[in-house]
């Protein structure tokens, strides 16, 4: 064993990362002792054999275009972070990172070193503040950011199926004569009440998020207007239903009411609507006559978006 050998084992050994040496092959020729404590294999059991059993099934092909991307040129592998199946079943985010091998001579590619770590804490971290990024911190439910990125996104989709979607955009009656009669700590209270009875109304598939103060807005995904009118009327009278008491509120009966604008938009010919923002003018519109015809009711409005307009849009 050369000198340089030597102090790689020993380096590999005393190391709390796993080191690994693969071949362009994806075979593991070698695995540090610390492969037990990151996935519970002894070496013996994952010497030998190629990589991919271990690595959880959807991040395979992450792993191998990695292989396929070292292979032209330079030394440094391209790192990865992908997930590894423990042999107990759990999974364990793994970062990958490491140098490619290459004959002198030829150039040619003749195995990795990796660096394997284990960031699974990392990992849930970065997941817990991105869904934190995209909740309202007074309601629990999804913010305007996450609202914007689900319109853009179930808009693409409608134009991808030849579906329609609805939105529905909803404002609490008279909530500043609340607040000055109840306090700004109860009309907090009452917004939080009302955000979980409007997802508790709709389906888990619909999308509930604070669009404003005390607005909230809800797209309906493949739903018609008829489909939008009967959840619309589903959250209105869930939230009545709540019977929270607000003096200040005679068109909704003594209780804390909301008014609701729905908009359905169907891709066709011949309309000339920017989308999706035309999709929240409409409901935007239809709210404005939910509140002057009367308050505590719901009222919509279609629009035809042009399908090639949509498209580029
Ligand atoms: P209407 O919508 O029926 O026309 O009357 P309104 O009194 O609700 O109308 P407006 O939109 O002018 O008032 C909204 C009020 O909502 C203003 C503000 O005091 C209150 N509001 C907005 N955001 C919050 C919030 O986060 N907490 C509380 N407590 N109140 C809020
Ligand atoms: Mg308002
Ligand atoms: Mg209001």
């Amino acid at each position: 064993m050369s000198s340089s050998e030597v102090d790689f084992k020993f380096l590999a050994e005393n190391s709390a990362d796993v080191i690994c040496r693969a071949g362009t092959d994806r075979v593991i020729r070698y695995i540090s002792p610390s492969c037990l404590t990151l996935f519970g294999y002894e070496r013996e059991e994952m010497e030998g054999g190629v990589v991919d059993p271990f690595v959880f099934p959807e991040d395979l092909p992450k792993v191998k275009a990695s292989v396929e991307r070292s292979r032209p040129q330079g030394v440094l592998h391209e790192g990865v972070t992908i997930r590894m199946r423990k042999k107990d079943g759990s999974l364990v985010w793994t970062e990958v990172n490491g140098r490619v091998v290459r004959d002198e001579m030829t150039g040619k590619a003749l195995e990795f070193v990796l660096v394997m770590r284990d960031v699974t804490e990392r990992k849930l971290l970065e997941e817990k503040l991105a869904a934190l990024a995209m909740t309202d911190g007074l309601t629990g439910i999804a913010n305007r950011r996450a609202f914007d990125e689900a319109l853009e996104r179930e808009w693409k989709l409608t134009l991808r199926h030849g579906k329609q979607v609805s939105l529905l955009l909803l404002d609490i009656d008279h909530f500043k004569p609340f607040n000055d009669e109840y306090g700004h700590q109860v009309g907090d209270d009452c917004l939080r009440a009302v955000a979980q009875a409007a997802a508790g109304a709709v389906r888990i598939s619909d999308i509930v998020a604070r669009y404003g103060g005390e607005e909230l807005a809800i797209i309906l995904p493949q739903t018609d207007t008829a489909g939008a009118w009967e959840a619309a009327e589903k959250v209105r009278l869930a939230i009545e239903g709540l019977r929270i008491p607000h003096e200040g509120n005679p068109e909704g009966g003594g209780w804390v009411t909301a008014s609701i604008g729905a908009a359905t938009a169907l891709a066709l010919l011949g309309g000339t609507m920017r989308m999706p923002e035309g999709l929240l003018q409409a409901a935007d519109h239809a709210l404005y006559k939910a509140k002057h015809g009367g308050r505590n009711r719901v009222e919509g409005g279609m629009l035809i978006v042009p399908r090639e307009l949509a498209i580029v849009a």
